[in-house]
């Protein structure tokens, strides 16, 4: 898995419970949410630091992004090959309505329709793959078709009506059921009327199985017959899309006028070489110059990537995004590393389990300027390319965190109730307010950069020795050394946080979330199995329960309804230091029965009371289980002639129809 997608149900709501409120002050005067229709939240995000770039950067990124929603057209036909016709058919019919369009409920539920099928680049939706079911009546639809223009009249009405009203037609965009042709069964147009084992075969003969560095197959095709033989048609200029393909090549010409160095414009010709010839090599040459280029400020993911949605996973959905380094961000995360060995040398672990010398990781924390194709409107907050194996190994892979989407959930998420249900003391909600964004961040950081990598296993010791318990038991290592050291003076020392107070914040929404709220994604009757959330829980239980005698952590209930007051912060703190130094010491000894045990008493069984009340309380919050976003808009500026750009504006004024009709009407270049 290479893409860390949030839009999936459980990790939206891992983001509205994790950094539900925070700073807001400064963004009074920038709305997040533009929309919100059937199971879907439409924000935007704003793109800090734009401004500032160079002239020949935003050039750079400005091409780049019109690159990328160039693309825009070929993931819709990859969904389904009915789709770009729908959706002209459809905007047709939104644009030519005459009646009450505030008082219509057919009209109502028609809009509803379009800005599902927009959400999910086609008829289906984008993360349960079920075709959307019309809340307006045939009739409705019937009448409105006829009132079209002639020339706006689709020829093949009848499919495209059954397309939308006939539920078993096209039902699942990827069927992934054993035992059926998954080919026959999904609704996907990356094959054509070919069968399974047709294409398995054909990839069978293909395939160099001793080729130690193979090309990924199939990437870039849909596999068809032609006089009875399989045959890949390829995604290339002169191919199939080759009309969106030329555009996006076009655009990436006038992009490499603006590298940033001769690295970065190697990679840009490379990719344009790809697309051209459409040879899978050149691909994998490009993204190994991609992996290479980390001193550029900008880059950019532009490409068929993502093989989710093919039912063999092999074909690529098109996706683009555009980003340049988040500097403070990054600076962050840099100077976290810089301090690794004092972290290591000061943790509350037994000093045999030290790693003598530790080198932080520093990850990348980038801004997203442009999410598009498979990237939008619902989209990652962190990517780790390239997906082939071998390349991996052999030259390594990119990873990054896009801390202005994730910024946007946040803020999107301040006044969705939930800290009003769940955080009843105001003052520690204003704290929460103030630094829970920078304690997440700094935990994040923690976490990645520095507690992951401490410890050491003693000699002999099998790093697999923890067996099934391993990742939970590792989560919470890397969990409760950023716990303890976010309230350690050291990070207001290091400029990384001005308030010993602010860990505080972090603490509640850690043990809250630990104790309660995470308690709402696990079905009821069901025990907690992922291994972070499984992490949370032993962290907070354990805590509870050692923390017990002096009441450090308690519950209480106004109402009927339960709720947390921690009593002693330094204590807690304490405790995260001692339960940090006995996981340390599982780890390090592979004392498995340990482990296990630790595990079983505090991560896995929940209290069904408990349970059932998070839930109830939960659902009377009005928050949506999906969330994507609109892009900001870029505008050129030219020179008085008109001849040159010299600079480029951004806004954010656009909303969501206003986004798709224009991204309709500009960038259509596969739709009739
Ligand atoms: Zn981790």
């Amino acid at each position: 898995m290479s893409v860390l997608k949030t839009t999936v149900m459980g990790a939206a709501l891992t983001i509205s419970i994790s950094t539900n409120v925070m700073a807001s002050d400064s963004n009074k005067d920038f709305d997040y949410v533009v929309d919100r229709f059937a199971d879907v939240e439409v924000l935007r995000y704003k793109v800090p630091g734009f401004e500032e770039l160079s002239p020949d950067r935003k050039k750079l990124i400005y091409y780049l992004t019109e690159a990328a929603i160039s693309g825009r057209d070929i993931l819709w036909d990859q969904n389904n090959k009915y789709n770009l016709q729908l959706r002209s058919l459809l905007e047709d019919i939104y644009a030519n309505y005459k009646g009450d369009r505030m008082a219509d409920k057919e009209f109502k539920a028609f809009v509803k329709y379009l800005k599902q099928v927009w959400f999910g680049n086609g008829i289906h939706h984008h993360y349960s793959m079920d075709k959307f079911v019309p809340e307006f009546s045939r009739e409705f639809f019937d009448a409105q078709v006829k009132a079209l223009p002639d020339d706006r009249k689709p020829e093949n009405i009848d499919v495209l009506t059954r397309v939308i009203f006939d539920p078993a037609f096209m039902a699942k965009k990827v069927n992934q059921a054993e035992g059926q042709d998954l080919i026959a069964t999904s609704a996907t147009n990356l094959y054509d009327g070919v069968t399974q084992k047709e294409v398995e075969d054909y990839y069978a003969a293909l395939k160099d199985t001793t080729d130690m560095t193979p090309v990924s197959y199939g990437l870039n095709t849909r596999v068809t017959k032609e006089g009875g033989k399989v045959v890949e048609q390829t995604y290339k200029v002169g191919g199939l899309y080759s009309k969106a393909i030329e555009r996006i090549v076009d655009n990436l010409r006038k992009a490499a006028l603006y590298a940033e160095n001769d690295t970065q414009r190697s990679v840009i010709n490379k990719l344009i070489e790809y697309y051209t010839t459409g040879d899978l090599k050149a691909f994998d040459d490009y993204s190994i110059l991609w992996v290479g280029d980390t001193g550029s400020r900008v880059d950019f993911i532009n490409g068929f990537i993502e093989s989710y949605d093919d039912p063999l996973g092999m074909t690529g959905n098109w996706e683009s995004i555009v980003n340049f380094k988040n500097l403070d961000a990054s600076h962050r995360t840099e100077v976290i590393s810089g301090n690794a060995q004092w972290f290591e040398c000061n943790s509350p672990v037994d000093p045999r389990f030290r790693k003598e010398e530790v080198k932080g990781v520093t990850a990348k924390v980038i801004t997203a300027a442009i999410l598009a194709g498979d990237a939008y409107p619902s989209t990652p907050i962190g990517i780790n390319l390239p997906n082939a194996n071998w390349i991996r190994a052999a030259h390594g892979s990119k990873s990054v965190t896009i801390e202005n989407i994730t910024q946007a959930y946040d803020e999107a998420s301040h006044g969705n109730g939930f800290n009003e249900e769940f955080v009843p003391d105001t003052a520690m909600r204003e704290l929460m307010d103030k630094y829970l964004f920078i304690t997440d961040n700094l935990h994040t950081d923690l976490h990645e950069c520095l507690g992951h990598a401490s410890g050491r296993l003693l000699p002999g010791v099998d790093p697999d020795a923890l067996k099934a318990h391993g990742s939970t038991l590792e989560e919470a290592r890397a969990d409760l050394f950023a716990l303890y050291y976010l309230a350690d003076p050291k990070l207001i020392e290091l400029g990384l946080i001005d308030s010993p107070e602010a860990y505080k914040a972090q603490y509640y929404k850690y043990i809250l979330n630990g104790l309660m709220t995470q308690l709402m994604r696990i079905e009821p009757g069901k025990d907690v199995e992922e291994a972070h959330m499984r992490n949370r829980k032993l962290i907070s239980e354990w805590a509870l329960e050692k923390g017990a005698p002096e009441k450090v952590i308690e519950y209480y209930t106004i109402d009927g309804k339960t709720y947390l007051r921690i009593n002693d912060y330094e204590r807690l703190r304490q405790l995260f230091g001692q339960l940090l130094g006995e996981i340390q010491r599982i780890k390090s000894e592979g004392d498995y029965e340990a482990g296990r045990d630790m595990v079983e008493a505090y991560a896995v069984k929940v209290d069904p009371k408990l349970h059932r009340e998070i839930i109830d309380r939960y659902s009377h919050l009005d928050i949506a289980p999906y969330r994507g976003f609109v892009n900001p808009r870029y505008t050129p500026v030219y020179n008085a002639d008109n001849t040159e750009i010299i600079d480029v504006n951004i806004s954010y004024d656009e909303d969501y129809i206003g986004q798709m009709q224009r991204y309709s009407k500009e960038y259509s270049s596969l739709s009739k």
